[in-house]
């Protein structure tokens, strides 16, 4: 078999995360191996369960598709329009709603003080709420190189997520993908990334990062965004396709919707989307809640990877769009990460 194609690549890495969400919802804390037990032959189904329908996406895929959909309509990184569109989201009633997004979404805090001043209340804001919705934006942003990549995750997971822990691993996801879609091996260019990892952070990053991590290793369940990350690149580490790297990060139990939609979104950009089974893109869907009460399914996914794939270079065809503000919890290292 030929390698993917970029595009096939791109569209793997949002319809990966989403099947992946999909695929691991009726699991979800639920205890190791009950993905195996169910499918004894290794051919995992759609099957539902835990409220949801068969094929039906959670809320990391409906955040993540929030966030395409803001990317392509505003023309490049929108911070407060990407909150509102959260927001409206989150009073939409949607099915699941992590914790911490639903308190920081709800609290009636504007854009770029609602999340800093959760996390100053709580302290607790290292979920892995931000990881699960990135495939579109990883996508999005990958023609903005890594520092662009990496930057443009920083401020995304800083709306709903105050700890510097999370801007990191989600900037450490979306430079994963950039590498993938260039057709190279993202398992191997983890010491580089982690080189741009805020220093404060690098160490605990570099341990769930490494090739002899394993998930029982985790010093925190795996909602939070450490083990999330370390499990879904062990899954493709582990691996040799598309469908038992899913089934490798379903099959650890706990926060199987979202340790899959990550372990999606790496084995999409790796495989590309003709790795995906039919059998688990036929059932999916998409409700997105306080939007219209649409229902995206397989294909509208493809053709939104493939407009955020044109990205960058189709703006800078089009002309700068509007400058965003930055956040003003001082993710700003130097300049806008789109200006490209
Ligand atoms: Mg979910």
């Amino acid at each position: 078999m030929s390698p993917p194609s970029r595009s096939g690549r791109a569209a793997g890495t949002v319809l990966g995360s989403a099947v992946g969400d999909a695929l691991g919802a009726p699991f979800e804390f639920g205890p190791p191996g009950a993905y195996s037990a169910r499918f004894p032959d290794g051919a995992g189904l759609m099957c539902g369960g835990g409220g949801w329908d068969p094929g039906e996406a959670t809320d990391d895929t409906q955040m993540a598709v929030l966030v395409g959909e803001s990317l392509l309509e505003r023309g490049g990184l929108d911070l407060p329009d990407v909150f509102e569109r959260f927001r409206r989201w989150a009073a939409g009633e949607p099915k699941d709603i992590g914790l911490q997004t639903e308190e920081v979404l709800t609290g009636g805090h504007p854009w770029d003080l609602a999340a800093p001043l959760h996390f100053r209340l709580t302290g607790r804001a290292a979920g892995n709420g931000s990881l699960m919705r990135a495939a579109t934006s990883a996508v999005y942003f990958a023609g903005a190189g890594r520092a662009g990549t990496m930057e443009a995750a920083r401020r995304l997971a800083a709306l709903t997520h105050g700890d510097r822990a999370a801007w990191e691993g989600t900037a450490v996801l979306h430079e994963l993908v950039r590498v993938a879609l260039d057709g190279a091996d993202p398992t191997a260019a983890v010491p580089d990334v982690l080189a741009d990892v805020h220093a404060d952070h690098r160490e605990r990053w570099a341990t769930v990062l490494a090739p002899d991590w394993h998930p029982d290793l985790a010093t925190e369940f795996n909602g939070a965004v450490w083990p999330c990350l370390g499990s879904a690149l062990w899954a493709l580490r582990t691996t040799g396709t598309f469908e038992t790297a899913l089934a490798a990060a379903v099959d650890l139990g706990g926060d199987t919707d979202t340790v899959a939609a990550v372990t999606g979104t790496l084995a999409g950009a790796v495989y590309g989307d003709e790795a995906i089974p039919a059998r688990w893109t036929a059932p999916l869907h998409v409700p997105l809640p306080g939007h219209g009460d649409r229902v995206l399914r397989a294909p509208d996914l493809v053709a939104r990877a493939e407009a955020l794939a044109a990205g960058p270079a189709h703006r800078r065809a089009e002309g700068p769009p509007g400058r965003p503000d930055g956040p003003s919890t001082g993710t700003a290292t130097g300049g806008q990460p789109t200006e490209l």
